[in-house]
């Protein structure tokens, strides 16, 4: 029995709010022990056929699951994550891949779906891009559901008997979308990140949670008393009844400002001296489109492209690219939806299709257009299908990664070549479609002003060009203490970029994360940034920022932080000031 002592865990903020209550356990660690048996020839159609049958079932369960979703207003946009399972499990390469150890390996069906999954985590785990690795846990959820119905283990019906805070290893999308609403205060779990599907769909349901806690299934027995701050995300097990009466003080506070933000979600973002701020979203599935809108997006400034290549046997086709895209731009019209070619590396692709070819530095291999140039036909494709989307509203075109003048000329002019593909064929298409890039490679910052030139925007990816100009794998967990948005270096890259941009008299974006973290808001627009695209729940928080603070106040914050030499220095500085949380503060000096 674990001890009901008091103690804290730290954790992952995965959907903000605070959540006091009793703690139910729920089992949905890996199966690590199921029967691994050598087969005779013999066995091998009954132990396919068992895993088709398995297969099935699943299918079935998910449909229901989904059913549930698309039932439940604010949460059923989400059910396309469920489809996604739906197609993993109809995709041939994982029955192929399973079917071929069974009958080569003459091994029950169990242990041949494990072989299969662990190749495929070992797959993900050499992929450098965060994006990608998070999408893992989709395999792992539809593979723990199968190895559940091969065995016959029962999947757990998540009957919930009073309000209480789930406490589980990881909890699949399908298995969030089945809890009662009514009776779940938050979720807590041992696993995963804070762009996780389950992730995604708490926030949705605006039930606060905390993941990659670790040991929490652990270190919390059920009936534990917990509070879960999904803000900072911190778990504290059997609190003090001092620790309770504070957090409740902090719930009323949070609800009050959140209530107070989303009233004024859709107003603009303008200074206290006039100066006005476009805050768009970010969006990686068409299915986000009415949340980012309703956070108060003023159209979207980067649209992910890369999940339509995900999961799936073959390419999108042309109509692929082009309906996801008619969607999406129609949606947000009459504001502006940026499309950015595919950001995937070729492994990346051939991995999706089944075919595996590592690369020893995928982050720094052949990704994003560098795969788009060598790949053309694939790349062609996707560009059809964007400008024939631009027909239907308001659309730009952006390509990531740029790390010289080179490459943007080659790729503008497929782009030519496909524009008057489409024409000579009669197809419809804006023919002044804006065309911008993404500055997240050092060297596309420091030649900003010779690619300013070439282009309509600029679009600063600083996930990447932190990254890379401090030469630091955001992945490896050794090196990202380094990991700071405020290094002097990043800092002057960004200046350079955004004033190249306003010599050449284009606009400039900012889409990384640090375009959604208000503490950086006063930096970014005393450098003059145009515009701040950043995830839903991050729009109210960095427009409200911007309507407390004065532009000449930021412009001399700037000047100030130049001179200092050290992220820590700036960090300090700037929380100090923020802290002070002096309406006045921003005013002019
Ligand atoms: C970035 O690098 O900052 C960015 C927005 O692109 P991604 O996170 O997709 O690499
Ligand atoms: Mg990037």
């Amino acid at each position: 029995m674990k001890q009901r002592q008091v103690h804290i865990l730290n954790g992952v903020p995965a959907s903000a709010g605070i959540a006091i209550g009793q703690a139910a356990l729920i089992d949905t660690r890996k199966i690590e022990r199921f029967p691994k048996i050598r087969i005779t020839e013999e066995l091998v159609d009954d132990e396919v056929q068992r895993f088709k049958q398995a297969v099935k079932t699943s299918e079935n369960q998910i449909r229901e699951a989904k059913t549930q979703l698309e039932s439940h207003n604010v949460v059923k946009e989400h059910a396309f994550i469920l489809e996604t399972h739906l197609m993993m499990l109809s995709d041939p390469s994982l029955s192929d891949r399973v079917n071929h150890l069974i009958k080569n390996d003459l091994i029950n069906a169990e242990w041949a779906l494990r072989i299969t999954l662990q190749e495929i985590e070992e797959d993900f785990a050499s992929i450098g891009d965060e994006y990608i690795k998070s999408r893992v846990d989709d395999t792992t959820f539809v593979a723990e559901r199968l190895m559940r119905n091969l065995i016959g283990k029962e999947i757990e019906g998540f009957h919930i008997l009073e309000k209480s805070i789930i406490v589980s290893h990881d909890l699949s999308p399908a298995d969030t979308a089945m809890l009662n609403k009514q009776k779940v205060l938050g979720f807590a779990t041992d696993v995963g990140g804070p762009t996780s599907h389950t992730a995604i769909i708490a926030h949705s349901l605006e039930i606060p949670a905390v993941v990659g806690l670790e040991t929490a299934t652990a270190s919390i027995n059920p009936g534990d008393i917990l509070i879960l701050d999904g803000i900072s995300g911190v778990v504290i097990v059997n609190p003090s009844e001092n620790q309770i009466a504070e957090y409740e003080q902090r719930t009323r506070s949070f609800l009050n400002i959140e209530l107070k933000l989303k009233e004024k979600a859709k107003q603009p973002a303008i200074t206290r001296d006039g100066h006005y701020v476009k805050v768009q979203g970010n969006l990686e599935f068409k299915e986000e489109v009415r949340t980012v809108l309703d956070h108060g997006a003023e159209g979207i400034g980067l649209y992910r492209t890369e999940f339509l290549y995900l999961n799936r046997g073959d390419t999108p086709a042309e109509d692929d690219h082009f309906f996801a895209y008619k969607s999406v731009v129609e949606a947000v019209s009459p504001y502006h939806t940026i499309i950015r070619t595919l950001d995937l590396g070729g492994d990346k692709l051939n991995l999706s299709l089944g075919k595996v070819q590592k690369e020893i530095n995928p982050v720094m291999g052949l990704r994003a257009i560098r795969f788009c140039l060598r790949e053309t036909d694939i790349f062609r494709t996707q560009l059809r299908g964007i400008l024939r989307a631009s027909h239907y509203g308001n659309t730009s075109i952006m390509f990531p990664m740029v790390s010289g003048i080179e490459e943007l000329l080659k790729v503008k002019s497929i782009l030519e070549e496909t524009k008057h593909d489409l024409k000579r064929e009669g197809i419809a298409f804006d023919e002044n479609i804006p065309v911008g890039i993404m500055i997240e490679i050092p060297s596309a910052a420091i030649i900003a002003d010779l690619l300013a030139k070439e282009v309509d925007f600029f679009s600063i990816g600083t996930n990447d060009l932190i990254q890379y100009t401090l030469a630091i794998d955001r992945g490896n967990e050794y090196v990202n203490y380094l990991y700071d948005p405020l290094h002097p270096a990043v800092l002057r890259l960004i200046k350079n970029t955004i004033d190249a941009a306003h010599n050449a008299g284009i606009e400039v974006a900012m889409c990384g994360e640090m375009a959604g973290r208000e503490i950086y808001t006063p930096i970014l627009l005393g450098m003059g940034i145009d515009c701040l695209s950043t995830n839903a729940f991050a729009i109210s928080h960095v427009k409200e920022m911007t309507r407390k603070i004065n532009i000449k106040k930021c412009q001399s914050i700037v000047e100030h932080i130049f001179d200092m030499k050290t992220a820590a220095e700036i960090d300090s500085f700037m929380n100090k000031e923020i802290k002070k949380n002096d309406p006045h503060f921003f005013d002019l000096a």
